[in-house]
C-alpha cells in the first residue's frame, strides 16, 4: 500500500513531513526530531473528504503514539494534534488518555476550517480556528507532521485484470461478501487480507491473514474438489469456431481448437471449455449468434420452455 502525501497546500515547505517521513527521522534521531520544541500533527490530510471519503484508520493512533514518545523524550516540548475526530478506538483510547495526561494539546477542527500551514522567514506557522475558544490560533511550529491518507496501490488494477479479483471504488480489493465471505474473493481459491483490502491496523491485518490462510487450508486439505454443475457446454453441431465468445469470457475458460486440415483441405474449428475455470455466467451463450455454446440447464430450448410455461399460466 502507498501512504501518499498527495497534493497538499504544504508541498515544498521545509519541516513539513508525512507521518512516514517523520518515523524515519525520529528513528534516526536526526536533527529535526531531537531539536524540535514545537511539533504540530495535522490529521485527516486527504482522508474523509471529496474523492476519498474513507477513514485511513491508523493515523490517529499513529500520531497519538508519536506524540507520547515526543513528550516522554522531552516533557517541555509543545506537541499539538489538530484533528477532526479522534479515532483511537477500542483499547487505543488508553493512548489518547495518556497523551492528554502528558500534556499533548488536542485542537478540534472542522472540514470548512482546515488548518493553514505557512512558512515565513524559515518559521512555519499553523493557523486554525479553535471553535471551543471561538478564536483563531496561530501555532509556531518547528515541524509539522501530516497524517496523509493511505491510498490503494495502482498495481492492484493489474491483479484485478489478471486474476479477476474485484476492486472497490477506492481501488482497494473487495471481498465477496462483507459478512458471509469476508476474506474470500468472488473468484474461487483467491483470498484477501491486510492493507490491500482497506486501511487497518496491524492486529486486524494479522487476524484477517489468519482467517484467509484457514480458508485456503480448507481447500488445500481436500484430495478432490467438487465443481458446481452449472457450466458452459459447446455444441459442436453449431459452433464454427468464429471465436466471438473467447474474449467475453471473464474467466478465460474458453480456448479455440483448430484441427489439422482434412483431405478436403478444410480446417475444423470449434471451442473447448475448461470446466474448472468456467463459472457458468452465461456471457458466452449470450454472445454466440449460432447457439454454439450453452450453459447446462439453461439452454435456449429450456429457457424458451420456461417462458412459454410462465406465459401459459
Ligand atoms: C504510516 C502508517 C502508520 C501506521 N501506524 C500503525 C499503527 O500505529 N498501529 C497499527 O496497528 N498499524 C499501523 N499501520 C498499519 C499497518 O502498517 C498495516 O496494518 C500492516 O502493515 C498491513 O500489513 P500488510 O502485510 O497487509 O501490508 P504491508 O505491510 O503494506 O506489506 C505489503 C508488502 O508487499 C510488498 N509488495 C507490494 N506490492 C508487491 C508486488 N507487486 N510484488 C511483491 N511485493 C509487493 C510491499 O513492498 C510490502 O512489503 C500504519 C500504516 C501506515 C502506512
Ligand atoms: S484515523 Fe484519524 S486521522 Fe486518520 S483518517 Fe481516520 S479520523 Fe482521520
Ligand atoms: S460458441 Fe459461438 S461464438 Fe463461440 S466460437 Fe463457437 S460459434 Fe463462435
Ligand atoms: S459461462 Fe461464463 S465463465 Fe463459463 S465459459 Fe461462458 S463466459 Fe466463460
Amino acid at each position: 500500500m502507498r501512504y501518499g502525501p498527495e497534493s497538499t497546500a504544504t508541498a515544498g515547505i521545509p519541516n513539513v513531513v508525512t507521518a512516514l517521513e517523520f518515523d524515519r527521522l525520529f528513528k534516526l534521531r536526526e536533527q529535526h526530531a531531537i531539536k524540535t520544541k514545537s511539533i504540530v500533527f495535522i490529521q485527516c490530510v486527504g482522508s474523509r473528504e471529496k474523492d476519498r471519503m474513507y477513514c485511513s484508520k491508523v493515523c490517529c493512533t499513529h500520531s497519538v503514539q508519536s506524540a507520547i514518545e515526543l513528550k516522554q523524550e522531552d516533557p517541555n516540548r509543545m506537541v499539538s494534534i489538530l484533528y477532526r475526530d479522534m479515532r483511537t478506538y477500542g483499547q487505543r483510547e488508553a493512548l489518547f488518555k495518556k497523551a492528554r495526561e502528558l500534556g499533548v494539546i488536542f485542537i478540534n477542527y472542522e472540514l470548512h476550517g482546515k488548518p493553514i500551514v505557512e512558512s515565513r522567514h524559515k518559521q512555519v506557522t499553523v493557523g486554525v480556528w479553535d471553535h471551543v475558544l471561538h478564536r483563531p490560533l496561530q501555532i509556531q511550529a518547528d515541524m509539522v507532521v501530516l497524517a496523509t491518507a493511505i491510498v490503494a496501490n495502482p498495481d492492484a488494477e493489474k491483479l484485478n485484470k489478471l486474476y479477476k479479483v474485484s476492486l472497490d471504488g477506492d481501488g482497494f480489493f473487495q471481498e465477496a461478501h462483507a459478512k458471509l465471505r469476508p476474506v474470500d474473493f468472488t473468484t474461487e481459491g483467491m483470498f484477501v487480507a491486510g492493507l490491500a483490502h482497506y486501511p487497518k491496523p496491524v492486529e486486524e491485518s494479522v487476524a484477517q491473514a489468519l482467517a484467509a490462510s484457514a480458508r485456503a487450508a480448507t481447500l488445500l486439505s481436500r484430495s478432490e474438489v467438487s465443481l458446481d454443475a452449472i457450466k458452459a457446454e459447446p455444441n459442436l453441431d453449431y459452433c464454427d469456431g468464429c471465436a466471438l465468445c473467447l474474449d467475453v469470457c471473464p474467466y478465460h475458460a474458453i480456448t479455440l481448437v483448430e484441427e489439422k486440415p482434412g483431405e478436403d483441405g478444410a480446417v475444423s474449428k470449434y471451442i473447448s471449455v475448461n470446466k474448472a475455470q468456467c463459472k457458468g455466467c452465461g456471457l458466452c451463450q449470450g454472445t454466440c449468434p449460432k447457439r454454439g455454446v450453452a450453459v447446462q440447464g439453461f439452454t435456449m430450448d429450456q429457457i424458451t420452455s420456461q417462458i412459454e410455461a410462465a406465459l401459459a399460466v
